[in-house]
């Protein structure tokens, strides 16, 4: 079975060094994709009501917003300043109407070594952000990332750890599946299953060989190992039914590139290789 097209969102992280918010808004209309999840420095740059009136008027809907959490800090002013600047980011994903707000939860504080302090700082930092959250609607999505990032940008790394995070939280939290972040795990299908209705969104791209930088060489669905279909037919199983964003950080490539001409792949590889 072939992915429906109409749950296609564009992550604007994919043309981010070529496009305004408001250009990837018209270029998503321009190409027929429904749906997109802006980041909030873009956000910012073109204005929160400005943005969700621009949404609106060209008839998108919006998977996510991107994205909360950076939770640990060396001290409780640091902590502090994390949850409110959390809490402006659940208010900003209500406004453009986002389906969750993807939390990328944070690392180790600088000078620290301390990884289950962190860990236990995030779990404190989420539950101090469900009461917002839970008040303005606004599912959190716990994006587990690949353990490379433990350090400097999650230290939630597996499916496994996101679930328990969400047993000991309670309702209106959830988890972000993103292929390139969980397709090693042994766990993957029973975790995905285990996630079953908490799952709030699943993101897409590839995983290349060689991976050439750590943060921003992913390649584009088909380009790399990651058996995406297998995947999609596990959140599926699991009862996902939501959108499926396109979320591609490739310095070298794709954000070099004609951003009309990296949506059309986008479309051409969803179809094909998704
Ligand atoms: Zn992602």
């Amino acid at each position: 079975m072939t992915p429906d097209p109409a749950l296609l969102s564009l992550n604007v992280a994919t043309v981010r060094a070529q496009w305004s918010l408001e250009q990837a808004i018209d270029g998503c209309a321009r190409h027929g994709i429904g749906w997109i999840a802006p980041w909030r420095d873009k956000l910012a740059e073109c204005g929160v009501a400005r943005a969700a009136q621009l949404i609106r008027a060209r008839g998108l809907k919006v998977s996510s917003l991107c994205r909360g959490g950076m939770f640990p800090a060396a001290d409780a002013a640091g902590r502090r300043a994390a949850l409110d600047d959390n809490r402006r980011a659940v208010d900003e994903a209500a406004a453009i109407g986002a389906l969750c707000l993807v939390l990328v939860v944070g690392g180790l504080p600088p000078g620290s070594k301390d990884l289950a302090g962190a860990r236990a700082q995030v779990k404190d930092g989420i539950a101090a952000l469900l009461e917002r959250a839970r008040a303005a609607r606004m599912p959190l999505a716990i994006e587990p990332l690949h353990p490379m990032y433990a350090a400097d940008r999650a230290c939630v790394n597996t499916l496994s750890q996101a679930n328990d995070l969400c047993d000991a939280l309670g309702g209106g939290v959830g988890i972000a599946v993103d292929v390139y972040h969980v397709w090693w795990d042994r766990e993957l299908a029973a975790q995905i299953a285990r996630a079953g209705r908490r799952i709030l969104g699943f993101h897409l791209c590839d995983w290349l060989v060689p991976t050439t930088d750590l943060l921003l060489d992913r390649g584009m669905m088909g380009d790399g190992v990651i058996d995406i279909p297998a995947i999609r037919r596990l959140v599926e199983a699991a009862g996902y039914v939501g959108p499926r964003e396109v979320e591609i950080f490739s310095q070298n490539n794709w954000w070099k590139r004609d951003p009309d001409e990296v949506l059309r792949v986008i479309k051409e590889r969803y179809a094909a290789a998704c």
